[in-house]
């Protein structure tokens, strides 16, 4: 089947999902990681109603893509002005790129409702705009706003919109499904007869109001539509925008379309995670495809079946896209688990020598006061690889103070700030032996400030690594303040992304052994990475 363009809007409809704001470097990080995933057209901004856009655009000059083609994204001119006085317009001449995507709307309630003016002059918005644009030497994309709306009430009139674009010289008509409520079946119908009236290639926008957008997608692909638009795990205003991650790995894996290289797919979940760090977001375990339980499997059936043949409960090879298959350890699922784990992680336990039955009555236990790791592979990995003879751990802990605080006064804005947490830490590394202190602003972060200064000046790259998430749960409340308590903490070093845990009487000390683990962890696969390497 021939290709099909992939255009990335994360920048712009993306950025509308609430609680996202990328900065300037954020933003050109992002363009960088999409090129090298194969995307041919990043949508990087308004240069027209946004300052930081400007400087985007500004600094993007700077950029090497190997591929990509960058796009700033405007309006048509507004009602009763001249496209040449226009200052968006203007705006996206002066951005320094090729290509421009500017939104028209192509609903007639649209224009007479919201826009309040004539079916006539929305036409001239739209041809006027695309004529200006083309003599200043850009490629246009028209974004047929509110397309498959305006087909249901007034379909001559939205067609009559993509006609006109058409007639001005418009190299891409993008039909898109901005309210998100459209169904699949009702994409087709209106593509089909947008494609017999013109023969401008055609793209899919669509939002994810009524779950299809994916699917809404697919179906524009097989009607014939050569470009799709989404953003990166689906990120955008209300429900979202069609997400790449899933679209990508669709095209390529189920209907046999090379948008992108083997090696640009299995980037996939890299990107993925990058772009939910830059937003600050938490990556959605549960994304299809590039969700850290996309390929996780917990009912020890299940995980018997795939010991015995990798594809048995899974629908594609999860390297494929970067991802990779993963055994859910919990107090249900015994030795079998433990022992596919471990093969997993390369650690050779024999299914009935003495470590496995040892490493089992130990998880046990561990489970009895409280740790549980389902939710915490990077602990339980640890398990198992000190569960080996010649372990060597990076880091031990000698002892640790921590000390909180208050002075005596009622809280007011002012003195709130005079909580003082400090921990003193004691590690031995190797067989030199590191005291530091440090103070943060609460006792677990004081440690975590602690530890990372003792063991920075052995493992610089450490400072990549930071605290992402921090959780606290409570488990037997009846007995109050002597309960356990249990403390997960998701980590991540802007790449990968793991989750440990600790449980003790004492939150502090439950904090620690998931803040130690943490670290542990990632130093040994760090170092593990380097003799890789080597
Ligand atoms: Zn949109």
């Amino acid at each position: 089947m021939s290709s099909v363009q992939l255009y990335d809007t994360t920048l712009r409809d993306g950025a509308q999902r609430e609680g996202v704001s990328f900065s300037v470097v954020d933003k050109l990080n992002i363009t960088q990681k999409l090129d090298e995933l194969g995307i041919d057209f990043i949508e990087g901004g308004m240069p027209g109603s946004n300052p930081k856009d400007i400087e985007f655009f500004d600094k993007a000059k700077n950029l090497t893509l190997s591929h990509a083609v960058l796009v700033a994204f405007g309006s048509t001119r507004r009602p009763k002005t001249k496209a040449e006085t226009d200052t968006n317009l203007l705006a996206l001449t002066s951005a320094g790129v090729k290509v421009a995507t500017i939104v028209g709307k192509a609903s007639d309630l649209q224009v007479t409702r919201v826009l309040e003016t004539t079916l006539e002059e929305n036409l001239n918005m739209i041809a006027d705009s695309i004529h200006y644009l083309k003599a200043k030497g850009l490629t246009v994309f028209l974004d047929a706003e509110h397309f498959f709306d305006g087909f249901k009430t007034n379909p001559d009139y939205s067609l009559r919109c993509l006609t006109t674009a058409a007639e001005a010289g418009v190299s891409c008509l993008v039909l898109c499904d901005t309210n998100g409520g459209t169904l699949p079946n009702e994409i087709t119908a209106a593509i089909e007869a947008a494609q017999k009236l013109t023969t401008v290639p055609l793209a899919i926008h669509t939002h994810n109001d009524v779950e299809m957008a994916v699917a809404n997608t697919l179906a524009a692909v097989n009607a014939g539509v050569t470009q799709v638009q989404g953003t990166i795990n689906g990120y955008g205003e209300r429900c979202g925008n069609a997400n790449l991650c899933s679209v990508i790995p669709a095209l390529k894996l189920k209907m046999g379309i090379d948008c992108v290289t083997d090696e640009q797919l299995a980037k996939l979940t890299e990107v993925s995670h990058y772009v939910s760090e830059a937003a600050n977001l938490i990556p959605d375990a549960h994304l299809p495809f590039v969700g850290t339980s996309a390929f996780g499997h917990k009912a020890g059936l299940h995980v018997s079946g795939l010991a015995k043949w990798a594809d048995s409960y899974q629908h594609i090879d999860p390297a494929q896209v970067g991802n990779r298959q993963r055994a859910v350890v919990s107090e249900l699922s015994g030795r079998g688990n433990i022992i596919y784990k471990a093969t997993e992680l390369g650690i050779d336990l024999p299914s009935q020598g003495k470590e496995t039955q040892k490493l089992l009555e130990q998880i046990k236990w561990l489970e009895s006061r409280g740790f549980q790791y389902e939710n915490a592979e990077a602990s339980f990995e640890l398990l198992l690889y000190r569960a080996k003879p010649d372990y060597q751990p990076t880091f031990e802990l000698v002892d640790y103070m921590v000390v909180v605080e208050k002075k005596r006064r009622p809280p007011t804005r002012e003195n709130l700030e005079e909580l003082l947490s400090e921990a003193m830490l004691k590690v031995r590394v190797g067989t030199e032996v590191m005291h530091t202190a440090a103070e943060g602003n609460g006792p677990v972060n004081a440690l975590d400030q602690a530890l990372r200064k003792a063991l920075l000046q052995f493992y610089p790259s450490l400072a990549a690594v930071k605290l992402v998430d921090y959780k606290v749960r409570i488990l037997e409340e009846s007995i109050g303040t002597e309960s356990q308590v249990r403390v997960l903490i998701e980590s991540s070093d802007g790449v990968e992304q793991w989750t440990t845990v600790g449980s003790s009487t004492n939150i502090i000390e439950a904090s620690w052994l998931a803040l130690a683990d943490s670290v542990e962890y990632w130093l040994l696969k760090h170092k593990e990475n380097e003799q890789r390497a080597v």
